[in-house]
């Protein structure tokens, strides 16, 4: 690979063997571990770190100090607002060292999803599609795709939409149609699928 195909800022470091995709930025003061793959057009903000073993897709942006830990996954068109927080052990004690790959719980944020500034997600949890996790809250379940999360812990609050607009459903009505760009969804057994 050409290091033309992206752009790493010289105050960061890439390791070795770390894959990074055709048109990616990564900016100041960022760490990329060897056995990284980082996809096409993603951006990394301002101290990020990024583990060996750690899979981003296309067009995932992360925003300022962010690290994600071995066993983060995030699909194509994830977001990470700034400051967001990974783990990947449950139970780490210092004493008693869990820190090898065996250790090492998944994390994966499907495709579409937000995180926003401030979030934690713990270990263990998938994201669902173009879900949508508030800023500050702290997320320990799984996420369904498109629901909106909120709170210590995070808990369901509503649907976003696909352009991350918050979807009103009026009175009891089983479908909503987004007030931003008219995509239309409809409510099934406690899930958000989209009509069309
Ligand atoms: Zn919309």
């Amino acid at each position: 690979m050409s290091s033309k195909d992206y752009f790493v800022h010289e105050s960061s470091y890439v390791d070795e063997g770390a894959k990074i995709g055709k048109g990616t930025q990564i900016w100041h003061f960022c760490h990329v571990m060897g056995g990284a793959e980082i996809g096409e057009e993603c951006r990394l903000g301002q101290n990020v770190f990024v583990a060996r073993g750690v899979k981003l897709g296309r067009n995932v942006k992360v925003q300022n100090n962010v690290s994600l830990y071995e066993g983060v996954i995030l699909e194509d068109d994830v977001f990470c607002g700034p400051s967001c927080v990974f783990t990947n052990v449950k139970t780490p004690r210092s004493a008693f060292p869990r820190n090898t790959s065996a250790d090492y719980i998944v994390t994966r944020v499907k495709r579409g999803a937000t995180i926003g500034a401030n979030a934690t997600v713990v270990c263990g949890v998938t994201i669902g599609e173009w879900a949508f996790v508030a800023a500050g809250a702290v997320v320990t379940k799984d996420v369904p795709p498109f629901a909106l999360v909120a709170g210590v812990p995070a808990k369901p609050i509503g649907w976003a939409c696909m352009c991350g607009v918050p979807l009103r459903f009026k009175d009891e009505a089983a479908t909503a149609t987004c007030s931003n760009c008219n995509r239309q969804y409809v409510q099934r057994d406690g899930r958000l699928e989209m009509v069309q």
